[in-house]
């Protein structure tokens, strides 16, 4: 695999990170997934702002132009015959030479800036969405500015244990009694013609194919309601689903041990996953 690193392209056993930098010790980074799919980006642009917003937000700055960005994603894409799969990028502060808590002057650490692709060949034929997956309801034991999408992946990585052991296929993060988001997902219920799904806040991530898929709903004419839900109301619902850059939209077919309607992927989940497919192809670049 050809990855790139502050620069350059190179084998992945070339490319070296400093154990200084502050990603490694202190989680001080940032990261974006962008799907592929036909060899061509889904959503760049809706990735690159968040990048850019994530990095504003903790007064980081990027190496890198957007335009920049764009040619290194396609350049790997084609360095590594990507067909379907996934483009990651990852932005620290750098390496500073000592550590210390406190930000290092941005005039003589420079970020580091490292993306790689993960092939993966049917990403849209995923199995998962024929027969739904199964979700447990955790504590939300994040920090609270879960909207900048930091590399602190520690509690989610442990959600994702927590439901394997259960024999499920992930968590939903629960805080204050009502669902906040997947480990590393947006999360919805479907009931009659709507949808619900929490707002945004600082509470969750600002998914970016939350935002596509909402709209094409209510494009298609259902009604969309983002607040604040229990698990108790999405297990009495029709159908329920996630969304993700790397799933798009999956559905949800058992929350903590109670089937959705009759335990296979609901109708309209189904439909809105083929729409956001079908144009995010038309609409990739
Ligand atoms: N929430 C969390 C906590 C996530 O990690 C992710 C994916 N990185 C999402 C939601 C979905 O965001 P997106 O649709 O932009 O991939």
């Amino acid at each position: 695999r050809t990855v790139y690193v502050n620069g350059d392209f190179l084998p992945e056993h070339e490319a070296k990170v400093s154990i200084f930098d502050r990603a490694f010790l202190m989680a001080d980074g940032v990261y974006e997934v962008t799907s592929v799919l036909g060899g061509k980006l889904i959503d760049f642009d809706g990735h690159a702002k968040r990048l850019q917003r994530s990095l504003d937000e903790l007064e980081m700055r990027s190496p890198v132009t957007p335009e920049e960005l764009l040619q290194i994603h396609r350049d790997l894409v084609e360095k590594n015959g990507i067909v379907d799969g996934l483009v990651y990028l990852q932005i620290t502060r750098g390496a500073p030479d000592d550590r210390d808590f406190v930000f290092p002057d941005p005039e003589t650490t420079v970020p580091t800036i490292v993306l790689f692709t993960q092939n993966k060949p049917g990403l849209a034929e995923s199995p998962a969405a024929k027969t739904g997956i199964k979700v447990i309801s955790i504590e939300d034991a994040r920090w609270g500015r879960r909207d900048i999408k930091t590399v602190q992946l520690l509690y989610p990585s442990m959600g994702k244990m927590m439901a394997k052991k259960a024999g499920a296929d992930d968590a939903w993060m629960v805080e204050d009694g009502f669902v906040t988001e997947g480990t590393s997902n947006n999360a919805y219920f479907i009931k009659g013609n709507k949808i619900v799904t929490r707002a945004l806040s600082n509470d969750i991530l600002h998914g970016i194919t939350r935002a596509a898929v909402l709209r094409f709903a209510r494009e298609a004419q259902m009604e969309v309601e983002e607040r604040n839900f229990t698990i108790e109301e999405a297990q009495g619902a029709d159908e329920a689903f996630i969304t993700s850059a790397s799933t798009f939209v999956m559905p949800v077919v058992e929350i903590d041990g109670v089937a959705l309607g009759d335990g296979t992927p609901g109708q309209r989940a189904l439909r809105l996953r083929e729409i956001y497919l079908d144009e995010s192809r038309k609409a990739a670049i």
